[in-house]
């Protein structure tokens, strides 16, 4: 079975800035980190190729040449091939920009049965980019994926729901999303770590991703980041003590006064 599992470098923070002239995010000072759903979805892929032997496990990526530290990771934890999709004319690209570069890339890969991305990235926080490579290279997807069980040519999934699941199946090739219920990841092993820095990781530059140039970057763009912002912390709230008729009518008066009654 071949299996490719998307993963993004993230900051390892859920207060991402951006900056406000260009709406890139900065990056500077802050740590990365493999984006934590992503990690389970890696983790699928090499439970899945543990219990298949001739299985692969491939890693995309597309990001920043300091992605490589991220791919390395994925090495250690027991992936046989990386690929970093890199180069100035991706920068800027928004949710469909990214899936249309990356479903290109899986593409020229070819015969995958599965494709594993993580639910939701902790810094675009989208949960668009999975879902949108399974529309461009017109496969099925199932999102949300707390189980996955293999018979012979189909995934059969437990998709969380709000409150509960329910049981979905698809003939490969697929793709699937996963959380963090689905497994726990695995650690590197220091010879998993010694390995990972004797492989080699792929870079994919502009050439080498049959991409139309007018559907990637800012201009092949259709959306647009206006702001962003963290919410201003609320204020500490205010405890009436007493259950007398004078609190009563404090609580009714301050109700009052805020338009709320
Ligand atoms: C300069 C700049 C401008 C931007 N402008 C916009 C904009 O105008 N509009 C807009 O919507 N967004 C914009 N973005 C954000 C960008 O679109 C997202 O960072 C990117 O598309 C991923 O979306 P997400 O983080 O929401 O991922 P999600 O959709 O939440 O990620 C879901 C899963 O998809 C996979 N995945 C996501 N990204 C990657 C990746 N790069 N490589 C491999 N796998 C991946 C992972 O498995 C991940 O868990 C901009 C980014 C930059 C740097």
């Amino acid at each position: 079975m071949k299996i490719i599992v998307c993963i993004k470098q993230v900051p390892d923070t859920t207060e991402v800035k951006l900056d406000p002239k260009t709406g890139r995010l900065i990056r500077d000072g802050v740590p990365s980190i493999i984006n934590p759903d992503d990690k389970n979805a890696l983790e699928e892929g090499l439970r899945i190729k543990d219990e298949n032997p001739g299985s692969t496990v491939t890693v995309v990526s597309m990001g920043p040449p300091q992605a490589d530290v991220a791919m390395r990771e994925a090495l250690a934890m027991g992936a046989d091939e990386a690929i970093l999709i890199s180069g100035r004319e991706f920068g800027g690209s928004d949710t469909w920009a990214t899936s249309y570069i990356i479903a290109t890339a899986l593409r020229k890969i070819g015969d995958f049965d599965i494709i594993l991305c993580g639910r939701q990235a902790i810094d675009g926080d989208t949960a668009q980019v999975g879902p949108q490579i399974a529309e461009q290279l017109g496969i099925p997807q199932i999102t949300y994926v707390q189980n996955l069980k293999i018979e012979g040519k189909k995934v059969v999934c437990e998709r969380q729901l709000e409150d509960g699941y329910c049981v979905m199946e698809a003939e490969m090739p697929v793709l699937l999303t996963a959380i963090k219920e689905l497994n726990t990841p695995r650690y590197m092993t220091p010879k998993g770590i010694y390995d990972a820095y004797k492989k080699t990781v792929q870079i994919w530059g502009f050439k080498d991703v049959p991409v139309d140039e007018a559907k990637i970057g800012l201009k092949g763009s259709p959306t647009n980041v206006n702001r962003t912002f963290s919410p201003e912390p609320k204020g500490k709230g205010e405890m009436l003590e007493g259950a007398d008729r004078n609190t009563v009518k404090t609580l009714v008066d301050k109700l009052v006064e805020k338009h709320l009654l």
